[in-house]
């Protein structure tokens, strides 16, 4: 079967920056899952992988306008520690959740007070080329819950 929208796929993949640095792999966990084509991965990778069956494996190889786009500098900003999503000690170049009107937005701090914490919105992949070695573990067609979720019920996919 191969990969489409309204699939349900599974992957595993090994993400690096252009200089070779591990940023993710799912070789240590369970692979990830996901539904194809409801902007669940970033759009320039779920396109290199339309077409691929169970054990194929690929590089994609994207810019930052393909992924996560180009840092900004001037984007800290500081917010209460109670409004993070996040428990327990922080630290500097720690990733971080905090609760925006738009959902849950990833930040990364830069530094910690008493009751505030600075924090980089840029997005922790802004400015890097991302390089994703990919193997294709599962495809198979998504039921009609996953479909009206918009997220894959596996393991490795959506928890509820
Ligand atoms: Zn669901």
């Amino acid at each position: 079967m191969q990969i489409a929208p309204s699939k349900a796929v599974t992957i595993h993949y090994t993400l690096t920056d252009a200089a070779g640095v591990l940023l993710d792999c799912t070789r240590e966990r369970e692979p990830h899952a996901y539904l194809h084509g409801h902007r669940n991965l970033l759009p320039a990778l779920e396109a290199q992988l339309v077409g691929r069956t169970v054990g194929d494996t690929l590089t994609v190889t994207l810019t930052p306008e393909e992924a996560y786009g180009e840092r900004h500098e001037g984007a800290t900003t500081r917010v209460p520690i109670k409004h993070l999503a996040t428990q327990g000690k922080l630290a500097p170049g720690q990733v971080v959740g905090i609760r925006s009107e738009q959902g849950l937005r990833r930040v990364v701090v830069v530094k910690v007070g008493k009751f505030n914490v600075d924090v980089d919105l840029n997005h922790p992949l802004s400015g890097k080329t991302l390089v994703y070695e990919i193997e294709v573990v599962a495809v198979r067609d998504a039921n009609a819950e996953e479909l009206a979720h918009g997220h894959v019920h596996d393991v490795g996919g959506h928890q509820h």
